[in-house]
Parts: C-alpha cells; structure tokens; sequence
C-alpha cells in the first residue's frame, strides 16, 4: 500500500488531499499535472515516486533559495543523494554532477542550466526516472511570474527523450493552466486541480488613512504569529524600523544573506519572533504551521500572489486571518516596477538594434541567451505581453480592493471556481467587520502568558538582537 511507503520513508500517516492521486497517475507512467494550494505538500509528490522507481528524479524550480529549502528538507529525512546544478557552481563541480548523474536520486537544477548545450547533451545520456517543473506557473506569458527560460523546458524534455513529467503549482487561472498543458504536457496527462481557497482564513481590506497606526492597532490584538508583507525591500526595513521598539519582530527580504535568512526563519518558526516583516521572497519552503494573521501594509501586484501570501497562514486549518491595508494610491509602487521592467525590455530592444552588446545588464544578458535559442520576435512579444497581462493583473488586485460584495467568491472567481459553502469567519462583507475594534472576531491559538514565556527567554538568550542592525 502507497500509505506504508508514505510512512516508511516520510513518517506521515496519512496523504494530504491531491498528493496520492497525484503519485498514482506518475507510477501509471501519465505526466500529472497538480495544482494543490500552497503548503499541500507538493513536493512529496516526486519525492515519493522517487524511492519507488529506479533513475534520477530531474526538478526544475526557479530559484536558488527554493532549490536550497527543498534539499535541505530531504537532508533532513536522512537522504543523502541530492544535489543543486546551478549557477553558483564551477564548471569542475558542473561537470563532476553530471558524471556522476546517476548515483544521485534527486538533482536541482535551474532552468537556465537545461537551456545549455554542454549540460543537456550530457543529461540525455541517463535514464530520468520522473521530470518535475515546480512552479510551473513561470512557463506562461499570462502569468505574473513568467521566466522566459522556462519556455524551453519543452524542448529539453524532448532532447531528454520525453520522461514521465510532473507540474507543479498552487494558483493557476485557466489561461495559465492551458499554456502550461500545451507546453509541457502530453496530451494523456492526468489533472489533479484542488480548490485554492482557504476556508479558515478570514478575508478583510482596511481602506485607511492612517496605515501605520491601523497596523500598530492589529498588531496590538495579535496574540499569534504575524506576517506583514510590503512590496519593497526598502519599505521593510523602514516598518521594521517603525515598530522594533514595540514588538518582537525581525525583518526577512532577499537583501539578506543566506545564513541571515536561514535563522531568521528559525527563530520566527521556533516562536522566538512574533512578527516578521517581508517581502514575498519569505514564505517559499518555509514551513510554519500556526501563522495566525497575514496583513498586507501594501497590495501585491496580483490575485495570484495574494493567494500565495495569505496561504502562508492557518496551515493548521485552526482560524486565522487576512487584513490587507489600503491606503489610497498604494498602488504606484507597482506602477513604478512596471515602468521600470517595461524600459529595461525597451533598452534591449535598442542595444540589439544599435549592436550595443556591451551594455547589456545582466536580466538582458540572460535575454540575449534566451533569443539565441528561440525566436527572437516572438520572444520580445511574449515580453511584451506579459506587460501588459501584468497590468491587467494589478488592476484585479484593485478590483478586489474596491469590491462590495463577498471577498472569497471574488478571489474564488478569479480562479475560475464558485464558492459552494460560505465558511463561518469568511470576509468583512460577511461579518468580519470592523477587524480593528472587534475583540470577539480574534481567535488567536497562543494565548498571552506564552508571549511572556518567549520574551522572558529571549531577554535571557539575547536573541534576535543581531537583527536590529542590519
Ligand atoms: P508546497 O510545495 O505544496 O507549498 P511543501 O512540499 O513545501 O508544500 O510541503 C509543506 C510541508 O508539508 C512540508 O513540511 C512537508 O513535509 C509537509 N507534508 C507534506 N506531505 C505531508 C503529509 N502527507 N502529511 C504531513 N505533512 C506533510
Ligand atoms: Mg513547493
């Protein structure tokens, strides 16, 4: 039985929704494509099938530090054949993985890494028992994250001799989903789609005029962990600047070092911080069950990240919430990255004209990398409309914003899904109103003399001081 398997290697009793029907249909030799709500557990579906098959399990994940958390949880089930193929290392070491491809059971790599010809000629050379795509989200024009680099993965599954593959995502309009079929996926995969809602999660928007003191005010109610996401590594520090004095709180952006970030998230899961101020480069791979408020002090650039977001919180299914400040005019930050990603597309266009090669920075560069390998119209058209897709996203994010009626059906329409049960704690137009001023709707898991308990110890092991300066 699959749950003995489960158990002998991972520990757990019992799947999650979504994750054995997914390991079933890739042992049926079906690429799968699962789209389970952040925290799931996606991983598990390849790393299980991994110990049932022979060969190595090939996973392309965008990012390094999402590379990094993934092995480090396998390192921490005791497996010891994993390995990260990106770009920070030496050609040696590049080269000493790939000889040794087969003697290992999972490899990482980047999606930039499989564009190389040197690294997939050596590839096609193994048997790839299973071909995962994590974040397959990246791979479409129409979505918020697009990584042209993913583009190619088609090819290289190909060249790789088309291995049984996996995608993987957590929030994927239909748009999304279709490209990421018709990219990637053969035509007899099997979906595995999960619904994105969250149903312990309240939903709430504050339109205020005051946003630090409405924030200083929830945070003075909150009696769990907090996030609080801002769009800017910039404006993290500066709440965190605002509010260290008064609360236990650290800050995480991807500014930080490795090493910094890493023990950050430790005292924040170990309860050692109560609030954490990030960017969205804080909520990949970390694995924090009993996050009881997510406030937005500024809007995300999308329905898709909020999900993400606010996903962060009440893995433990107990009640929580999402308080989203909006302060008008919140949005030019994004108007302003758009701006600025739309003339960085603009300069490239011109350097490629004018044969100013040399000026290329480095996005452009890897861009350049990526034309040599495809079309170079229809990949500058591609950029070019996910400008414009990216837009239209922000505008739905203000839509929700501005929106009177029932918060979940809205966000649940976007992804194409209606909303059946309307749950007990589900949004201000449904109840919880006033979040502020109403003691009764805070149902906090971890009562007070617990936060005395931490800050006694705290004051004791000085923890958390380091943070302060940087
Ligand atoms: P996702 O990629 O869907 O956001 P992850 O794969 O990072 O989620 O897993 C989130 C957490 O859930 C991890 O700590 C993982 O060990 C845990 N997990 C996965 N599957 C199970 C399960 N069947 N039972 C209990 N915990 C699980
Ligand atoms: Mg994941």
């Amino acid at each position: 039985m699959l749950e003995e398997t489960l158990y002998r290697y991972f520990r757990y009793k019992s799947f999650r929704p979504g994750q054995k029907e997914t390991i079933n249909s890739l042992l049926e030799g079906n690429d799968s494509l699962a789209i389970l709500p952040t925290g799931t557990g996606k991983s598990l579906c390849y790393q299980l099938p991994a110990y049932l098959r022979e060969g190595t399990v090939l996973i392309v994940t965008p990012l390094i530090s999402l590379m990094e958390d993934q092995l480090a949880s396998l390192q921490r089930n005791g497996e010891k054949r994993g390995v990260l193929l990106n770009g920070n290392l030496n050609e040696q070491e590049k080269m000493y993985v790939l000889d040794h491809f087969s003697s290992y059971k999972f490899v990482f790599l980047s999606p930039e890494m499989l564009m190389q010809e040197k690294i997939l000629s050596k590839l096609q050379l193994y048997h790839i028992a299973l071909f995962v795509v994590d974040e397959a989200h990246c791979i479409s024009q129409w979505g918020i994250d697009f990584r042209p680099e993913y583009r190619n993965l088609k090819q290289a599954k190909k060249r790789l001799h088309n291995p049984v593959t996996l995608a993987l995502t957590a929030t994927a309009t239909d748009e999304v989903k279709t490209e990421i079929k018709n990219l990637l996926l053969s035509k007899n995969t099997v979906e595995h789609c999960y619904s994105v809602d969250r149903p312990n999660v309240s939903l709430s928007v504050i339109h205020t005029q005051a946003k630090l003191t409405d924030l200083k005010k929830l945070l003075d109610k909150a009696y769990g962990s907090v996030l609080i996401y801002c769009a800017t590594r910039k404006k993290v520090e500066e709440v965190y600047d605002r509010l260290k004095n008064d609360y236990i709180i650290g800050y995480y952006h991807g500014g930080l070092d490795s090493s910094q970030r890493r023990l950050l998230q430790e005292q924040f899961i170990n309860d050692q911080l109560q609030i954490l101020v990030c960017t969205n480069a804080f909520g990949m791979g970390v694995d924090k069950s009993d996050i009881r408020l997510v406030i937005h002090y500024e809007l995300p650039d999308s329905l898709e990240n909020y999900m993400q977001e606010i996903g962060r919180s009440g893995r433990d299914q107990k009640p929580s919430n999402a308080v989203l400040l909006y302060q008008e005019k919140d949005e030019k930050i994004h108007h302003f990255m758009q701006q600025q990603a739309q003339q960085e597309r603009q300069f490239f266009e011109f350097y490629l004209d004018q044969q100013l090669l040399s000026k290329l920075t480095e996005l452009q560069e890897k861009w350049l990398q990526q034309i040599k390998v495809s079309d170079q119209d229809s990949f500058l058209t591609q950029l070019r409309q996910n400008e414009t897709e990216k837009q239209k996203k922000l505008k739905q994010m203000l839509d929700y914003i501005y929106f009177d009626g029932c918060r979940r059906e809205f966000l649940l329409s976007y992804f194409g899904e209606t909303l059946t049960k309307i749950p007990e704690r589900c949004c201000d137009f449904h109840g919880i109103k006033e979040v502020i001023d109403d003691k009764k709707e805070y149902c906090f898991s971890v009562n007070k003399t617990h936060w005395q308990e931490i800050l006694l110890k705290m004051f004791k092991e000085e923890n958390s001081q380091q943070f302060r300066k940087t």
